[in-house]
């Protein structure tokens, strides 16, 4: 048997650790038989369930998810969503694929608020606009980049000035900012839950299933998908694991994974959430290693920030190192503690193409959501579960996204990863 093994989930996730207790669904036993199986619950896989049961109802489709739902990297987010994933200084030239990309994104972010409504559950999921910061020069720069963008394209926008920051999130550690008004957070931990909890009854979701391995059978009619209790013989096996893909030997040589860690602080009392600003916000850094920090729940923070490659980071550093990053935005709230923190995974491919597609006869996967999954892996999870059962290649797609590059062998992989983060950290400097 082979030896997959989840992402390295050490800490709870903070998000579900806020709600009541779920019961996780029984773990897959025994031999099995179905149509479809798709492997990992985050929003790629679940949304390629639902869309195969919609398409073909009445089919045996089963979902299998090596942690609970709630403790993958889909719960481990920041929750940003916004229906519009395009840059927003782009030239001219750039603006018809930017629309033709935001077209899909829409139909991904459209699918979820559907889903969100039959269901009745909500996520907390609030239009709070897009805030953009920057700490920096050069990130303030950016910051006015994006201004001359989102000018010069249209989009509903307001420039922030250090002191229009200070008044909406509590702080003047930023030099400047924008706010796209199309933008929205939520509570990543609650819309999982929600979308698992939601699936229709042919769906049948097991959880604490790791599977090890899959290979085909029955001379490649069919595929064997071993985990460490069931044995399950499905005619279409779909990879919806992100990253953890390349464990199953598949897209080695295009895939990286990249630890990132998020922190919550401990309630605080209403003399401390005076100094957080209005009572919902989330705040994107202006450089890509930068700090993401958001309001939740009227009296927490919440601040993500650090990247690591294929490895986690130790947890001392993580906590010494987030601890910093919200006591230099917050100085007067020094006293106030991180109650919980968390690493999850995502998947980086090299020009930011997902990996999407037919990878053998019967076999299927979706992965490199680049750090935006939430809406990108709903959309490419329905697309793809839309092309195996129509059998329509989804050529429009295909071309706007891309196909995600070739990355070079190790050791230049970590050589080169490492050289390219010491540079981008020294730009990143203070938005970290
Ligand atoms: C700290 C952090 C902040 C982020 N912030 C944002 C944000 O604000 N907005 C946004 O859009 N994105 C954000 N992301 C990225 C986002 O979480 C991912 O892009 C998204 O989770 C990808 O969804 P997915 O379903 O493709 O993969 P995943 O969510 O990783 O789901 C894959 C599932 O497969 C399971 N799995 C893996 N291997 C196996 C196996 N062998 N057997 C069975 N199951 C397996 C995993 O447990 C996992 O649940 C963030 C990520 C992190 C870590």
């Amino acid at each position: 048997m082979g030896h997959a093994q989840l992402p390295d989930y050490r800490d709870p996730c903070g998000w579900n650790a806020l709600l009541p207790k779920r019961l996780p669904r029984p773990q897959a036993m025994g031999v099995m038989r179905a149509k479809y199986v798709v492997i990992g619950a985050g929003y790629t896989g679940l949304a390629a369930a639902r869309r195969l049961h919609e398409l073909d109802p009445g089919q045996s489709i089963l979902v299998l998810e090596g942690s609970e739902i709630g403790e993958g990297s889909s719960a481990r987010n920041s929750g940003f969503m916004t229906p519009r994933d395009s840059k927003i200084d782009l030239s001219l030239s750039e603006m018809p694929r930017a629309e033709r990309i935001n077209a899909f994104c829409e139909e991904g972010f459209d699918y979820l608020k559907t889903i969100m409504t039959a269901g009745g559950f909500d996520a907390d999921l609030i239009r709070s606009g897009r805030v953009t910061a920057a700490a920096t020069d050069l990130g303030s720069q950016k910051i006015r980049s994006m201004h001359e963008g989102a000018q010069a394209h249209g989009f509903a926008h307001h420039y922030l000035k250090r002191e229009d920051l200070k008044a909406f999130i509590g702080t003047d550690y930023y030099q400047c900012g924008l706010r796209i008004e199309e933008g929205y957070l939520m509570q990543p931990a609650k819309l999982i839950r929600g979308l698992a909890d939601s699936l229709p009854d042919p769906i049948t979701l097991y959880e604490n299933t790791i599977v090890r391995e899959v290979q085909p059978s029955d001379r490649g009619a069919t595929w064997q998908v071993m985990t460490q209790e069931a044995n399950i013989t499905a005619d279409i096996v779909i990879f919806a694991t992100n990253a953890a893909i390349k464990q199953f030997g598949h897209w080695r040589d295009r895939l990286v994974t990249i630890y990132t860690y998020a922190a919550l602080t401990a309630a605080m009392d209403s003399r401390d959430a005076a100094h957080l600003g209005d009572p919902v916000w989330g705040v994107l850094p202006a450089h890509r290693l930068g700090t993401t920090v958001r309001r939740v729940d009227h009296n927490r923070l919440m601040v993500r920030s650090l990247y690591a490659y294929e490895k986690p980071l130790a947890p001392q550093a993580v906590q010494h190192a987030l601890t910093g990053c919200f006591e230099r935005r917050y100085p007067m709230l020094k006293h106030v503690s991180l109650e919980h923190v968390w690493g999850g995974t995502t998947a980086l491919t090299m020009n930011g193409s997902p990996l999407w597609g037919a990878i053998k006869q019967g076999l299927y996967a979706s992965a490199g959501c680049n750090g935006s999954g939430v809406v990108k892996g709903t959309l490419l999870g329905k697309r793809l579960a839309e092309m195996i059962v129509t059998g329509d290649p989804q050529e429009a797609l295909q071309s706007v996204y891309g196909r995600a590059n070739w990355i070079a062998p190790e050791p230049f992989r970590t050589l080169g990863f490492h050289l390219v983060s010491a540079i981008e950290r020294r730009k990143a400097d203070l938005e970290m």
